[in-house]
């Protein structure tokens, strides 16, 4: 049986460096993401050292992921709640005081029933989800007509990583839609919302640009992913807080054989020995969310053994007689290999692999 083994300590340790570098003095504005099954981490697993570490406030994918959470958090925001069917969960979601749910667009505004808790999406640049910056006034007509019972304004700013003024930019037009919403908010007579708009690498870079700005119209909250995970995807040109890769994928041998210099292992005998070597099946594949190894690539497990393409469905092979091969303990390796980042291997891994909390 492969497992994913979590780290409660690296985890801590993450969250110190979190608050300690972007919000010391207000440890309550770290809220935790924890969509698509905490990156691949475990939901629930995730979501109990979050509680642990006293984390209040929890973003998710969908209903189902906000009903298994919310145990775990004061608040809860459903960032996708139309990407499953409107069945028991969803309506079930609704009656819950402690989920909010995402609207994305005015059409969304129409769809939530009276008194719906709803945190408005606003693009500020990033030219993805969310209500024009115009349209502000005509979303809060309809959250007013409509009786929605407005949480949040929210944006999410697309430059974090990148060197460059965007970034600045798009903070400079988040910070006006604060602006124009706590008007709106005074015309309607509704209370002062809540306010988000960056994520693991914006909220390091940000935080001082943050902090000199008038109270209510600072951020109440840093959507924190990647970097509670152990990672952080930006430009080299900024400084790199010390996070610790949080989990470690191992794997089981099925069987072993000694073979000959010049077997050729796998499909298509991808794999060829040049030497006499012993060369074992372990029981993870692209079937359980691996990326698939192929011809070409070079991998090492974290022992230093070599993991031989081609990847099975459910198996891959490696030079190795060990029990148990850790596959990986830091995604960037396979990230690096695959020409990705540590966000697609992580969250590919599936939900059903075993999680063991250390
Ligand atoms: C995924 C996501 C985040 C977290 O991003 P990280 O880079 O993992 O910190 C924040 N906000 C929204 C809206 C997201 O979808």
């Amino acid at each position: 049986m492969p497992y994913l083994q979590i780290d409660s300590q690296k985890f801590l340790h993450n969250h110190q460096t979190i608050l300690n570098t972007i919000t010391p003095k207000n440890p309550e504005k770290i809220s935790i993401v924890l969509k698509d099954n905490a990156y691949g981490h475990g939901l629930r697993q995730i979501a109990t050292l979050a509680k642990k570490a006293k984390i209040q406030n929890a973003f998710v994918k969908n209903a189902y992921e906000a009903l298994e959470v919310a145990p775990f958090f004061n608040y809860i925001t459903i960032l996708y709640p139309y990407s499953l069917p409107m069945d028991s969960a969803f309506k079930e979601a609704l009656k819950m005081p402690e989920v909010y749910f995402c609207a994305p667009s005015l059409e969304s505004l129409h769809n939530y029933p009276k008194d719906t808790k709803i945190e408005l999406k606003v693009n500020s640049g990033m030219h993805r989800n969310g209500i024009a910056k115009e349209d502000l006034g005509k979303a809060f007509e309809i959250i007013s007509k409509k009786h929605l019972n407005l949480k949040g304004i929210f944006t999410h700013i697309g430059f974090g990583d990148d060197f460059g003024s965007e970034f600045y930019t798009q903070n400079k037009e988040f910070l006006e839609i604060k602006q124009e919403s706590l008007r709106l908010c005074a015309h309607y007579k509704l209370a002062k919302p809540r306010f988000h708009s960056l994520s693991s690498s914006g909220a390091f870079r940000a935080k001082d640009f943050h902090h000199r700005l008038p109270q209510d119209l600072q951020d109440d909250l840093f959507r924190i992913g990647i970097a509670f995970y152990g990672y952080l995807c930006q430009d080299s040109a900024f400084a790199m807080p010390n996070l610790q890769p949080i989990a470690a994928l191992f794997a089981k041998k099925i069987s072993t054989l000694n073979l000959k210099s010049g077997a050729r292992i796998g499909y298509s005998g991808a794999s060829a020995l040049n030497q006499e070597s012993a060369v074992s099946t372990y029981d993870i594949g692209y079937g359980d969310g691996l990326f698939r190894l192929r011809e070409g690539m070079e991998i090492l497990s974290t022992e230093g053994f070599r993991i031989l393409p081609r990847a099975s469905m459910d198996c891959i092979s490696i030079e190795s007689t060990q029990e148990e091969v850790c596959i990986f303990n830091d995604a960037r390796v396979f990230a690096r290999a695959f020409n990705t980042i540590p966000y697609e291997i992580l969250s590919h891994l599936h939900a059903y692999i075993p999680k063991v909390v250390i």
